[in-house]
């Protein structure tokens, strides 16, 4: 451990309830994730409050640190590594509560999303986004890319299902924000006006993007956040990856289970064909599809006849 890291580390010791670890086997262990890259963080903070979060954005602004968010780390293009403090919400924050008899949850951005599936299944409902990872990612991720799945037909992605969401800013402030008015005071007035401010500058240029037809799916999307006169500050937040703000916790809401279940395997010599085969089965209600092309296939076999 350097002079650098032994001073982030004891002076963080006495603030956070949580841990912070700067010791060399633990910063390489947080250097790497699903991605091919490596990254040695300066140290690691696995907090357990939003206090602790906000704590940490306030030191890590005084001292200039950049902050990296981390839930299981199954990114595949390092989104999670960096030089600064990673923040890992996998370790204490898992609070999980149903809320309303299971149409809605409260969940802490360590919660894994297979986990809030099984708790919701007594309740006959379900979180709708089923982005493949669901077995380990962690709901401040699922949230934090906007995931989806197979399911994006009749589910679409993490941003419809959020109802409001506690963050902590880069100022280190906690706030929660949902839907708000641009004349309401404090942060979340102030952000909606700028948001306000950003749509009527660029209406032209938004309109002819939805108008287009394609299904948008980036980070930082404007065009589905005005809600009346309000903006939806929650769905803003979704999808821009902790660069704006950090998820503390979130309230989601859940979509019932389905009473029957069907599926047809549809074979096709070229993945020209099965496009086309998808836009003409969406025209039959289907809510799930899934390509498999010829190598997923091999995989599948060679591993059942082991
Ligand atoms: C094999 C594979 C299949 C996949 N399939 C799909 C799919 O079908 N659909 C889909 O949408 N995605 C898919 N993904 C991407 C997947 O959704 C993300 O990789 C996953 O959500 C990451 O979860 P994680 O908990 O491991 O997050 P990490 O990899 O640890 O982090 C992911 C991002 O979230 C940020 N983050 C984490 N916690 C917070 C927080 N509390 N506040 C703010 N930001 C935070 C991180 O900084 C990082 O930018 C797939 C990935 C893989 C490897």
């Amino acid at each position: 451990m350097d002079v650098e890291q032994q001073r982030i580390q004891d002076d963080l010791r006495g603030i956070l309830q949580g841990d912070i670890l700067c010791d060399p086997l633990t910063c390489q262990l947080y250097a790497s994730d699903a991605s091919v890259y490596q990254l040695r963080p300066l140290g690691v903070v696995r907090p357990r409050t939003a206090a602790d979060v906000a704590t940490c954005v306030r030191y890590a602004n005084e001292h200039h640190l950049s902050l990296h968010a981390r839930g299981a780390g199954s990114g595949v293009s390092g989104e999670s590594l960096g030089r600064g403090l990673v923040i890992d919400f996998s370790r204490y924050m898992r609070r999980l509560q149903v809320l309303q008899q299971g149409s809605s949850v409260r969940v802490q951005p360590g919660v894994v999303l297979a986990n809030l599936n099984r708790q919701l299944r007594g309740y006959r409902r379900v979180y709708g986004p089923d982005p493949a990872t669901r077995s380990v990612t962690t709901m401040g991720s699922v949230l934090s890319v906007d995931a989806s799945g197979s399911h994006y037909l009749r589910y679409g992605s993490a941003r419809e299902t959020v109802v409001s969401l506690q963050a902590v800013t880069s100022g280190g402030e906690i706030v929660e924000v949902s839907r708000h008015g641009v004349e309401e005071p404090g942060i979340p007035g102030r952000w909606a006006a700028g948001m306000r401010h950003i749509l009527d500058r660029n209406a032209a240029a938004i309109e002819q993007l939805v108008a287009s037809g394609r299904i948008l799916r980036g980070g930082y999307r404007v065009d589905d956040c005005l809600a009346g006169a309000q903006i939806d500050l929650a769905k803003f937040l979704c999808g821009t990856e902790g660069t704006l703000a950090l998820f503390t916790e979130a309230t989601l809401r859940t979509e019932p289970m389905p009473g029957h279940r069907g599926v047809a395997l549809l074979f096709f010599s070229r993945l020209e064909l099965a496009a086309r085969g998808a836009i003409a089965a969406v025209r039959q209600g289907v809510v799930a599809c899934d390509l498999m092309d010829r190598r997923l296939l091999e995989i599948a076999r060679e591993t059942e006849s082991q």
